[in-house]
């Protein structure tokens, strides 16, 4: 068997032809070339005559028995009558690319499922490249049109790059999965969501499940008017998180140095549910309902709001949740005064949860694990890396390792 040929079945790659094979300080260098002969223009696949070489040029494709294996080749442009000047088509990788489909694959099956470490070592490609080549194994193995047949939606904020940076997340609710990303968090971030979707799928939207920003608020009004905007528990709950936050801090500060010693270490249990507190933290805040009523109150009163939510009839959420805003407004502790504020501009919205209980976090386990794989692609240089990252591990793409077996192509 000739040289030539055993590799060509080795590498497995379709309309390929190996014409010289060789070794360079790094690993293996295969002369190849496409089967055809005229050149094909890489936009629209047309048979064109010749313009001119780009010469040595180099993709990486799968290791040979452990060894570093680059293809080489001398990429012809082609003057086609259609598109112009174009780099011609490849049948073993993306014109813009300098790695094979089945390397960029088997990245993309590695990415869906090991460390950022783990890929970067394994596959000998910096954590930034795999960025890239998911983008590409994202377009290629995204099957179905993703925004289509969409009627409840969810719309939420991941923030990266330590909080810098934003990018805005849509998911179906019904499918459980990531539909679109985008970097940005403003009205014209979720505009564009809307574009892209056109009026007659708008207009077959039921329900957005959204935080109360202004700005997602006004991209659904204006876009989609008919949809029941519901907004997300979780975020109406971290309002009151938050303020009882406020409180105790505000508090901790105006002490002296023996109350001080009461209010220290109470943060953990002011932030759990009272059904989930251990003995000690039990203890700790019956002590705080002495030592400091206004904490004691604003625990309460998140504790209460998030019992509101629970509620599973409309009529009797609504007559509660109006009892605590009422409440909160009395309470005296300012940061419970505005939450009050906010909860009573968009109780139609919050019982609107109620109803129909849709939650951003609803989507079982698909929010935390945006969340987990936001924090997996830290370093990634562009939001491009990361929305390509969310779409490769959560929209339902499946891929399979890189194996061959012999007569079979990749
Ligand atoms: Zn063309």
């Amino acid at each position: 068997m000739r040289v030539t040929s055993l590799l060509r079945d080795l590498l497995g790659l379709e309309e390929t032809r190996v014409l010289d094979v060789s070794f360079d300080e790094v690993g293996l260098v295969v002369d190849v070339a496409p089967t055809w002969r005229r050149p094909r223009c890489s936009e629209c696949g047309k048979k064109c005559p010749g313009y001119d070489r780009d010469r040595n040029r180099r993709w990486r494709h799968l290791d040979l028995a452990g060894m570093l294996v680059q293809l080489r080749y001398d990429t012809r442009r082609v003057d086609c009558p259609r598109c112009g000047v174009k780099v011609e088509q490849l049948p073993w990788a993306e014109t813009s690319a300098w790695f094979t489909r089945p390397f960029e694959d088997h990245v993309g099956y590695l990415a869906q499922r090991c460390d950022k470490t783990a890929v970067s070592s394994m596959m000998r490609v910096a954590w930034d490249t795999v960025g890239a080549i998911i983008q590409r194994v994202v377009v290629r193995h995204q099957k179905r049109d993703p925004l289509k047949g969409l009627t409840t939606i969810g719309v939420d904020e991941l923030s990266y790059r330590r909080h810098h940076e934003y990018i805005t997340v849509v998911v179906d609710h019904d499918r459980g999965c990531i539909v679109w990303a985008k970097p940005g968090k403003n009205a014209d971030t979720l505009r564009a969501f809307f574009d892209e979707l056109g009026p007659a799928r708008c207009a077959k939207l039921e329900a957005v499940t959204i935080d109360m920003s202004a700005a997602y608020i006004k991209a659904v009004t204006e876009c989609t008017p008919q949809a029941q905007i519901i907004f997300d528990r979780f975020h109406v709950q971290r309002l009151a998180h938050d303020a009882l936050d406020e409180v105790r801090r505000d508090e901790v500060r105006a002490a002296n140095a023996d109350e001080r010693g009461d209010l220290k270490n109470t943060r953990w249990a002011l932030q759990k549910s009272p059904w989930n507190l251990d003995g000690v933290e039990t203890m700790k805040l019956a002590k705080l309902s002495n030592v400091n009523r206004r904490i004691f109150r604003a625990y309460l009163l998140k504790a209460s709001l998030v019992a509101v939510l629970d509620r599973k009839q409309v009529n009797v959420a609504a007559t509660k949740l109006e009892e605590w805003i009422s409440w909160a407004s009395r309470s005296q502790l300012e940061p419970f005064r505005r939450v009050a504020r906010t909860i009573r501009k968009h109780t139609a919205g919050i019982l609107a949860y109620v109803r129909s209980r849709l939650s951003n976090g609803r989507t079982e386990g698909l929010n935390g694990k945006l969340r987990t794989l936001t924090r997996r692609s830290y370093g990634f240089h562009s939001a491009h890396g990361l929305i390509a990252m969310l779409k490769l591990c959560c929209s339902g793409i499946t891929l399979e390792p890189v194996f061959l077996t012999p007569g079979f192509t990749h």
